[in-house]
């Protein structure tokens, strides 16, 4: 089929650094995408990278970004790592300059729908997906369809006590297993004077560590970044078999680049969520890695534009 006769759609990932936004075909292939910095002025680097795109041919916006979105109006309500989109109506503002229906998604929950449409998440009508990065964050596909609520997995409470998350709770999932609780716990048993190679990766500069540092570390055998990740997993672990016993999925999915420690980290939490969850509802489970990367938000947020105009829902 000749691409130029399908249908098309921008999808974009407003994320804490960097805007991706891209042309998605109506079969969720990426056609075009293009990296952004983003600006204070999140409406206007938007505006300035659909531009940038052009929207010839182009049926619709979607908008993917971290934080509670309020259903009614379109306007994010909280984002914690951007509190800059706060302040715009992005929806009204994107629709004004190109004409186009626009709408707007949490950016884990437009992850989910790209895995359900073009990934990892095709074969199953119920699935749970996890973004595992420098924060935690779910979607959750039921009958086939993208459930629009907030889904904040990462704020779950796991313990009764642990240190204050920015969300005003404390014990929060994304406290114990993101790539910040990793890296934060990193810093404090080094500076507590633990042995490890990771002393020699930053020259003694533990704030320069990154979450690859300590997979590379890792799987050199070293035991201080074993032991992080498989804590971290474990309390992953204790996550997914809440969500295991709260729904039931056919799939539980796992994106984000914390899955590149998946022999260690997400094993240890498969092992964990072996013991707690239901056995009937594990042994019918299947916990796996997304496809779609980086992409699963732009996909997602496209596809979710495609359905709206199909449906109208
Ligand atoms: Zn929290």
């Amino acid at each position: 089929m000749d691409t130029g006769m399908k249908k098309k759609a921008i999808g974009m990932d407003i994320g804490g650094t960097n805007l991706r936004v891209a042309v998605i075909s109506e079969d969720g292939e990426v056609m075009h995408k293009i990296k952004e910095p983003v600006t204070e002025d999140v409406l206007g680097a938007v505006i300035l990278a659909v531009e940038k795109l052009g929207t010839d041919g182009i049926e619709g916006i979607g908008i993917g970004v971290a934080g509670l979105i309020d259903k009614n109006t379109g306007r994010v309500i909280i984002s914690p790592n951007l509190h800059a989109v706060e302040k715009y109506d992005l929806v009204r503002g994107i629709n004004d300059r190109f004409g186009l229906p626009v709408l707007i998604e949490n950016d884990a929950n437009a992850a989910a729908f790209g895995e359900s449409w073009a990934g990892a998440g095709r074969g199953f009508s119920n699935f749970f997906l996890f973004t595992l990065g420098t924060g935690i964050g779910g979607g959750i596909i039921y009958e086939k369809k993208l459930l629009r609520v907030s889904a904040e997995v990462g704020h779950m409470s796991i313990s009764a006590e642990g240190g204050k998350c920015p969300c005003g709770n404390s014990g929060c999932l994304e406290s114990y297993a993101s790539a910040r609780a990793i890296l934060s716990e990193a810093v404090s048993v080094l500076e507590a004077g633990r042995e490890s190679v990771l002393r020699d990766y930053c020259s003694g500069n533990f704030y320069k560590l990154t979450a690859e540092d300590i997979f590379r570390a890792a799987l050199d055998g070293d035991t201080l970044a074993r032991d992080l990740l498989k804590n971290a997993g474990r309390y992953l672990g204790i996550g997914i078999a809440n969500i295991i016993n709260l729904m039931g999925p056919e799939a539980v999915i796992l994106s984000g680049g914390l899955i590149g420690a998946w022999d260690i980290y997400v094993q240890e939490a498969i092992r964990e969520s072996s013991r707690r969850a239901f056995r009937e509802l594990f042994e019918r489970v299947k916990i796996l890695p997304a496809l779609l990367r980086d992409d699963a938000g732009i996909i997602g947020s496209a596809g979710l534009v495609f359905e709206k105009l199909a449906h109208g829902s």
